[in-house]
């Protein structure tokens, strides 16, 4: 039989399709050549059941959201005191590609900005195969699929990533970074083309929803502590420099990427994914916050509600 929760988010498409406001992101020329009426969106279970509605088998690149993800695979490769050593957790209020780094210790302020993200990708450890392919294998792990690179994507955003490039370079400057710069960013950016859809990140989500363990294979994939910390620095600095005002009306801890996506996780509970590519002057999906903020509404998400 049916569910009833499919019948619901077919509801949540249907009545966000008249949102049409934002614009596409163009300053990675393939993001430009994306169809601005698609979306799509997915729920899971931490019992690793996944509910999904609209363009469900549309693959994006994960971009931003890509960075809780590898902000976990530090710390699992690294533990929580070294990373927070290198990254800080204070939300910066600017925008995610601001040159923003701690004026006195040159380290970036926190992982979901890109300064910082570029500093943890150079964390994740090679162990015999390039940072970003072990990436993809940790992705693989959570969504019980192979994901893959979008290598047009990957390509496009190499070719205009001077302002990447320039923040890499600062901080190798001041020794906050923990590999060459070029080849970080270029691992960087490839691990923002992983080309997902929204099951694959609502299974990824639900696994942070989870503590850290794959809701279907029972596979540890990050420590209870380090998925506190994930959500804890999604919960303050995940929504760009529009973070305030997210927890306070949608009120989960969650990240949004330039493609259109965005994961929420509310822990012990659910993981879901909205995706729709016109962005909002913040750089988050417009549509996909209006599915967010319907969800939350409807399914008593808000973190901050009493019973
Ligand atoms: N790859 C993008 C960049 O570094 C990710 C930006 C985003 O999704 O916020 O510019």
């Amino acid at each position: 039989m049916r569910s009833p929760i499919l019948d619901y988010l077919d509801e949540v498409v249907a009545d966000t399709a008249h949102i049409d406001s934002g614009v596409l992101a163009d300053y990675i020329p393939e993001l430009a050549a994306a169809d601005p009426g698609r979306a799509a969106v997915a729920l899971c279970t931490v019992g690793g059941t996944v509910y999904a509605s609209g363009e469900t088998h549309h693959e994006f690149s994960i971009q931003s959201m890509s960075k809780p993800f590898a902000y976990a695979l530090a710390i699992e490769d690294n533990g929580l005191d070294h990373v927070v050593e290198c990254v800080g957790v204070e939300p910066s209020g600017e925008a995610f590609n601001e040159l923003s780094l701690d004026p006195d210790t040159g380290k970036p302020r926190n992982p979901m900005i890109n300064a910082g993200a570029i500093a943890t990708h150079a964390l994740i450890r090679p162990d015999g195969a390039l940072p970003v392919d072990r990436f993809l294998g940790y992705l693989s792990r959570m969504a019980e699929r192979d994901i893959a690179l979008d290598e047009a994507v990957a390509e496009s955003e190499l070719a205009t990533s001077s302002r990447n490039l320039g923040l890499a370079y600062l901080l190798h400057a001041s020794g906050n970074l923990a590999s060459e710069p070029r080849q970080t960013v270029e691992g960087y950016v490839r691990q923002c083309a992983a080309s997902v859809t929204v099951s694959d990140l609502a299974l990824m989500a639900s696994t942070l929803a989870n503590g850290g363990i794959q809701p279907n294979t029972g596979e540890r994939l990050l420590s209870r502590k380090g998925c506190r910390q994930v959500l804890s620095v999604m919960a303050s600095c995940g929504m760009y420099d529009a973070a305030g005002n997210w927890l306070t009306n949608v009120g989960i801890p969650a990240k949004s990427g330039v493609s259109g996506g965005i994961i929420g996780v509310l822990p012990g509970q659910v993981g879901v994914a909205v995706f729709s590519p016109r962005l909002d002057e913040h750089g988050n999906s417009a549509r996909g916050i209006a599915m967010m903020d319907r969800l939350s509404a409807d399914l008593e998400l808000h973190l901050m509600e009493a019973g």
